[in-house]
């Protein structure tokens, strides 16, 4: 059986710098899965269905990545897929703290030998954050070359009801 790796995230709406991760992991692994997480307390721009209906379409060109969805804790999805890896990315290092946090505490609740694998960002995105291209693009300023152009599209017209 070959390597079946998670990606998660709330994606809203998914940036080049998670396409890159998701690029990248997919040479890597046998099967990424690209889980969406579903948390109905933190308010959206785009609903879940369409969050992962995006991310199917900028992946459609990867055949080994699936998208999915989960909610409540990680490591019950991890267990219950049987996931071999869980794959994040790093910005810099306020991502290094909590991520390094995180993975301990999940190595914990994993009931197999689950390793966390950090794949550093393309410079060219370091700075780049879902929220961050919300707001730049909210106030009429340019996100092109940030956030694919089909979603980039999307927002356009969210922007625009
Ligand atoms: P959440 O909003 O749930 O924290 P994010 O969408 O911010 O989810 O992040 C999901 C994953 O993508 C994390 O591993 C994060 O480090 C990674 N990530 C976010 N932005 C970038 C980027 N610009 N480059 C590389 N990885 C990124």
């Amino acid at each position: 059986m070959g390597k079946k790796a998670l990606f998660t995230g709330s994606f809203d709406p998914l940036t080049n710098g998670h396409l890159d991760i998701i690029e990248r992991a997919s040479k890597m692994f046998d099967k990424l899965v690209v889980g969406v997480i579903m948390n109905p307390q933190k308010k959206s721009l785009f609903t879940l269905e369409e969050r992962e209906n995006m991310i199917r379409e900028v992946t459609a060109h990867l055949p080994n990545v699936e998208v999915s969805h989960f909610s409540g804790l990680l490591a019950d999805y991890v267990n219950e897929n049987g996931f071999d890896v869980i794959v994040r990315g790093l910005r810099g290092t306020t991502d290094f703290e909590y991520e390094l946090t995180m993975a301990h505490m999940n190595a914990r609740l994993f009931n197999d030998n689950v390793d966390t694998v950090f794949l550093m960002t393309d410079p060219e995105y370091a700075f780049l954050s879902s929220s961050m291209a919300k707001e730049v693009h909210s106030l009429g300023g340019s996100i092109k070359g940030l956030i694919p152009d089909i979603i980039l599209k999307y927002m356009d017209e969210k922007k625009q009801v």
